[in-house]
């Protein structure tokens, strides 16, 4: 089914360029934040015998940060973060960056749920979408980011 790509406003950050990824086959979305990893979802649970959505859920996944990794060669992904993963991820991230390992565009976030401001722990905050050429992995990352997903990222770099 077509997708179609849009930029609005993400609800957890209030960021303006959080990726929307529409199908107009189904009406299903998902809307990603690359600013503070907050994610949308509206999917169709189950359908009419005519194939209209008969129960549809819409879920928010507030986060408690984002990364993006860039690698040298030019592959990259982003997605998000559970507040242990903001604590003990940036430290490896920023001396593979001092390294070279990783480009100077890779960045990791927190997201503070009490001021709702995102600060930059490594990298610049992002004010464009990093990862428009790869919305393939986007896909796969954000279903669920946890250690051993992140882990196996860095083992490939
Ligand atoms: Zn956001």
């Amino acid at each position: 089914m077509p997708t179609v790509k849009s930029k609005v406003k993400c609800k957890q950050c209030g960021f303006p360029n959080a990726i929307k990824d529409f199908d107009s086959g189904t009406n299903e979305y998902c809307i990603s934040c690359t600013r503070c990893g907050c994610r949308e979802t509206f999917k169709n649970k189950s359908y009419f015998s005519s194939g209209r959505p008969e129960k549809t859920v819409y879920e928010i996944n507030y986060s408690a940060g984002a990364y993006f990794v860039k690698w040298k060669d030019g592959g990259g992904a982003h997605g998000r973060l559970s507040e242990a993963e903001v604590k003990g991820i940036p430290a490896r991230m920023r001396a593979d960056v001092a390294a070279g390992k990783l480009s100077k565009e890779t960045y990791v976030t927190r997201f503070d749920f009490k001021t709702r401001e995102v600060t930059a722990l490594v990298g610049q905050l992002p004010t464009h979408d990093p990862a428009e050429q790869e919305c393939e992995l986007e896909e796969e990352i954000c279903e669920a980011v946890d250690e051993q997903e992140v882990d196996d990222l860095s083992s490939e770099i």
